[in-house]
């Protein structure tokens, strides 16, 4: 595996790779990797014949109250996660790098961004486009492959895409959860162990609604409900949101008809925890 640092060595080796005919995958990450990660760079393995795994720490998608100063890292250990996966590139730019002095072009999806996480990390989204728009420019993929955990981010990525004539394929993968249901995540580095099993309360509630759905409930605030009592159980927990929501549009819905996502933002100690489920009727 080769590490790049640079965007113009970046955007040479993919142009190279482009003219010789091979299809490259892009697996944009923050890095601290774990097995939900790993099962985007497989997924690339699958579809391409180089892969290449984006390693940044994006500061423009952090707010200043935010956690971008102890972001877990560990790049040694990513490192060799990858390699170890069969990944071609390690892309690995400075914040300087990609953000030049002088750098005053964002990339803002509207309407979209209001929901959800939208709603409580104003500026959120518009950094997570405007860098992956840059990803996409410097490695110019054919596929690239993001988590569905991030299930708003998806959507707002395919918009970004579909608006902007990104000639690209982006694909979902599944949300990869540890054994006893907790969705993986960088941030669960920063659980106790007491708040690591408070955290649970998460996977427990989206259960709880995946069950009332399949014995019958459609309506929106019956489920909602029945989530918030679940989440409030947990004293360690506090919900910032719960929603019900158009898997597409991600409006809330009052009740299901045919599909909608669930999705929830709970803080755990000083973790901020995401999770989702589509429910089907
Ligand atoms: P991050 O490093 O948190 O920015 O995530 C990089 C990519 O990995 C995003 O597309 C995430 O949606 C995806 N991802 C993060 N956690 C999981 C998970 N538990 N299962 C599947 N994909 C994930």
């Amino acid at each position: 595996m080769r590490l790049i640092l640079h965007i113009r060595e970046m955007q040479s080796w993919s142009e190279a790779e482009r003219r010789a005919g091979k299809r490259v995958a892009l697996v944009p990450t923050m890095g601290f990797l774990h097995e939900g990660h790993l099962s985007l760079v497989r997924e690339g393995s699958g579809r391409a014949d180089r892969v290449i795994a984006s390693l940044f720490v994006n500061p423009k998608q952090f707010a200043p109250n935010e956690d971008y100063r102890n972001y877990p890292r560990d790049f040694e250990r990513d490192r060799a996660l990858l390699e170890r996966e069969g990944v071609d590139i390690l892309f690995h730019p400075s914040a300087e790098e990609m953000y030049r002095e002088g750098h005053h072009t964002h990339v803002e999806v509207e309407k979209l961004d209001r929901f959800l996480c939208g709603a409580f990390r104003p500026g959120h989204f518009r950094g997570v486009t405007t860098v992956v728009a840059k990803l996409l420019n410097i490695v110019r993929p054919h596929v690239a492959i993001f988590g569905t955990k991030d299930y708003q981010q998806l959507q707002i990525i395919r918009r970004m895409v579909e608006d902007l004539n990104f000639d690209i394929e982006i694909v979902g993968q599944p949300i990869v959860r540890e054994k006893d249901g907790l969705a993986m995540s960088s941030r669960n580095a920063y659980l106790s162990a007491p708040e690591r099993q408070a955290a649970l309360c998460l996977h427990r509630s989206l259960k709880k609604a995946e069950s009332l759905v399949r014995h019958g409930e459609r309506e929106g605030g019956r489920i909602l409900s029945a989530v918030k009592e679940e989440l409030e159980k947990e004293p360690l927990a506090r919900i910032e949101y719960v929603s019900l929501c158009d898997p597409r549009s991600l409006e809330e819905l009052e009740s299901i008809r045919d599909q909608a996502l669930l999705a929830l933002a709970v803080w755990v100690g000083r973790a901020r925890l995401i999770d989702n489920t589509v429910l089907t009727a």
